[in-house]
């Protein structure tokens, strides 16, 4: 299984402050919406979990630094999560509209996919920073729209005869889902870290 490595988060860094002086960094963030689109009708969240620069930065870099309490389960809420992704598409979208077939239209709408990340990344390394470092990713947009895209897809599935209920699959999942239930988990990142936690082989994709 391909693994998400630390030198990913790097990208974040570039795209988000080096583009403030070179916009065109922004159309980076093309290139990760297209693969988001293009694997999670196939495979869900598993871009979020395998290949995502940010997931990288909070996996490897701001969880050094992370309180690691418990995730809020409001940010769980589809009460929630809708709303935020209607709210960042239609921003996108006014802004992007608002710039086209202005001056400098190339720089601009790379400037507004800069400051995108940039703002998104902020929120995600404050409440990383005192949540566990995937705290973001409960309600990332980006997550959401995967998981309405393709949370069906290549399910992690649980074995209950070898299954012994020691919880140390929960322990390990960045999300704090409950993985010993043996329950549907749509919002699974497909990242393995449960199953190589897993004493009995129990789990398996
Ligand atoms: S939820 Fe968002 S920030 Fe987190 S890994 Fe997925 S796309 Fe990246
Ligand atoms: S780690 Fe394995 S044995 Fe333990 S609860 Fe999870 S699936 Fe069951
Ligand atoms: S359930 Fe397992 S594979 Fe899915 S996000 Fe949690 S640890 Fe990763």
């Amino acid at each position: 299984m391909l693994k998400i490595t630390p030198y990913l988060g790097i990208l974040v860094l570039i795209v988000s402050i080096g583009g403030l002086w070179f916009p065109a960094l922004g159309y980076f963030m093309l290139l990760i919406f297209a693969a988001i689109f293009l694997i999670s009708p196939f495979r869900g969240r598993w871009f979020c979990g395998n290949l995502c620069p940010r997931g990288s930065l909070m996996d490897f870099w701001i969880g050094k630094l992370s309180k690691k309490e418990k995730i809020p389960k409001v940010f769980r809420s589809f009460w929630l999560r809708i709303p935020l992704f209607l709210l960042l598409m239609g921003f996108m979208t006014y802004r992007l509209l608002s710039v086209i077939g202005k001056l400098n239209t190339f720089d601009k709408i790379g400037l507004i996919l800069v400051s995108m990340c940039l703002i998104t990344t902020a929120i995600a390394v404050f409440l990383g920073s005192y949540f566990r470092p995937r705290a973001w990713c409960t309600f990332c947009p980006m997550g959401t729209a995967q998981r309405l895209l393709g949370g069906k897809k290549y399910p992690l599935q649980l074995d209950r005869e070898k299954c012994i209920q020691c919880k140390k699959c929960d322990k390990v999942c960045p999300l704090q889902l409950e993985v010993h239930k043996g329950e549907p988990l749509p919002d699974c990142l497909k990242c393995g870290r449960c199953l190589e936690a897993c004493p009995k082989a129990a789990l398996r994709f």
